[in-house]
């Protein structure tokens, strides 16, 4: 069980703990005033503060690696982090709540300059504060049946999902993204520190029902499979796999499943 499961989760998966979404569990550690300055300076972090941090680790890189990242990293952790979860848990996640906010996704908007619509705000209602801020404003509210569609065709499309949070343990988003999303850059592409968590689970391909089409190769987008030209077969680095599950929409052979992350020692502690 991973460590927010330990502190966060009563027992089970933290993001199923329905407290962490609570107006109880917000005024414990957030403030409107605080959520709103945070929120309002978000655009400004990933357009100026990201780059010059990346600047930063290419000009000192051992020094980014043994000193900085780890301080990022524990900063992220108490205060905006999210963790991967595949299309499934999302199904029964969602059916706690009987609408969603549909968000502007402000990551692509910062990254592509692209206006989509793929975040979600869940739980507590926190439109008052949304509706204050430019960058948050134009949202709307979907039924839970709409939220689950929506985010089925994304994950068909190859779109991962995790859900985030504004200090935690309190959470109140869930994302869609794929490599346009600036947490997957800060993290994948720059290695400025971690703020995307593995899953709960470790993807894995039944050898003999692979056919070596590389599909599932091309979709995954944290290189956690291999392809072995000898045998004509993909393989899944569990050391690499954030358990997102998207492989699998792209495999005609259902050769790809999911396992809990816990029953496989050597990557049960590999967040
Ligand atoms: S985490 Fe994903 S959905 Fe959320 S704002 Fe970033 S790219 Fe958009
Ligand atoms: S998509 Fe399925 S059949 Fe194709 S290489 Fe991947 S696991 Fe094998
Ligand atoms: S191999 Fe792992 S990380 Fe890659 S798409 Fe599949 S589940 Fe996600």
């Amino acid at each position: 069980m991973c460590e927010f499961c330990v502190k966060h989760g009563e027992g089970k998966k933290w993001y199923e703990n329905m407290k962490n979404y609570s107006e109880e569990v917000f005024r414990q550690v957030n403030s409107e005033d605080r959520l709103k300055t945070h929120l309002s300076h978000f655009y400004r972090s990933l357009t100026v503060d990201v780059p010059r941090a990346e600047a930063w680790r290419k000009r000192m890189p051992r020094i980014y690696r043994l000193l900085v990242y780890p301080i990022v990293t524990r900063r992220l952790k108490k205060s905006h982090f999210g963790q991967i979860l595949p299309i499934e848990d999302v199904g029964r996640l969602l059916e706690h709540f009987p609408t969603l906010v549909r968000l502007p996704c402000i990551c692509r908007k910062a990254t592509i300059g692209a206006e989509k619509r793929f975040c979600f705000g869940i739980g507590m209602d926190l439109t008052p504060i949304f509706r204050d801020l430019p960058d948050f404003r134009d949202f709307d509210r979907v039924s839970t049946e709409e939220a689950q569609m929506f985010i089925r065709h994304l994950d068909e499309e190859g779109q991962t999902h995790s859900v985030w949070t504004f200090n935690t343990p309190f959470i109140a988003a869930l994302c869609n993204c794929d490599r346009d999303c600036m947490a997957y850059r800060f993290q994948v592409t720059m290695r400025l520190g971690k703020i995307m968590w593995k899953g709960e689970y470790v993807a894995s391909i039944d050898y003999p029902a692979c056919n070596g089409c590389r599909e599932c190769l091309k979709r995954c987008y944290f290189g956690a499979i291999s392809y072995d030209r000898r045998n004509e077969k993909c393989t899944v680095l569990a050391e690499r796999c954030y358990g997102c599950g998207i492989c699998r929409a792209v495999c005609a052979q259902h050769a790809i499943h999911l396992t809990d992350r816990m029953s496989i020692p050597r990557v049960s502690r590999v967040w």
